[in-house]
This record gives structure tokens, sequence and C-alpha cells, in this order.
């Protein structure tokens, strides 16, 4: 059968044809992807930038430590040690440097996270 035979030939190179411009169009999409993402990736990155210059200039000082990052350490209240009993025996309390401030009388701010702003 001449005819069919033919019919057969011509879908094989129709399919051909339709997966080179599948490739051609997956090519062409993931190019775009990869441009997309880029894009979108420096519009973050300039996005975030906008919005750290934003809060740096409306920065209100933090109502905890008022704006300088630390504050007395609330642990051993400036002393700089602990009384802390390993054995919860109250003639074994030993007066240990304090954990939280190390001895440095401040803590850090919890709530601006040492930054001094809000
Ligand atoms: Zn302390
Ligand atoms: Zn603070």
């Amino acid at each position: 059968m001449e005819l069919g035979g033919g019919g057969r030939r011509g879908a094989g190179d129709g399919v051909r044809r339709q997966l080179q411009s599948v490739g051609r169009l997956a090519a062409y999409l993931g190019g775009g992807f990869l441009l997309l993402s880029a894009a979108s990736s420096v519009a973050v990155r300039s996005l975030r930038a906008l919005s750290d210059a934003n809060q740096r200039k409306f920065a209100t000082p933090c109502g905890a430590c008022e704006g300088k990052g630390t504050y007395a350490c609330r642990l051993c209240r400036g002393s700089t040690t602990i009384e802390w009993s390993p054995m919860h025996d109250p003639v074994f309390v030993n007066p240990c440097l304090c954990p939280t401030c190390e001895g440095t009388r401040v803590q850090r701010c919890l709530n601006c996270l040492g930054k001094g702003c809000a």
C-alpha cells in the first residue's frame, strides 16, 4: 500500500519536526526562566537594599535598651557573678561568672538584637 506508507513517513517527519520545535521551545523557556530568576534575584536584592535604607532612615530607637543595643545584665543584675550551687545546697553556694554577660555586666538587647533600633 503506497498511500499508507507515505502517510506513515509523513507522520514521522511531522513528529520529528514537532520534537525539534518542542526542544527549541524548552531551550527558549529555560533561557527565559534563567533570565527571569536572575532578574527577580536582582529585584529582590534591590528591594531589600531599599527597605534597609528605609529602615535606617525611619528607625526608632529601641525602647528596651534606649537605643544602646545592650542593657544591664538581668541575670546577675550587674554584679558579673551569680550565686550558683551545684548541689542545690545553700552551704556550697559559689559565686560564678555570669553566663549571660560573661562578666561584662551588660547583655545584648533581645528586642533589637544589639542594633539599638527597632
Ligand atoms: Zn550577667
Ligand atoms: Zn534594644
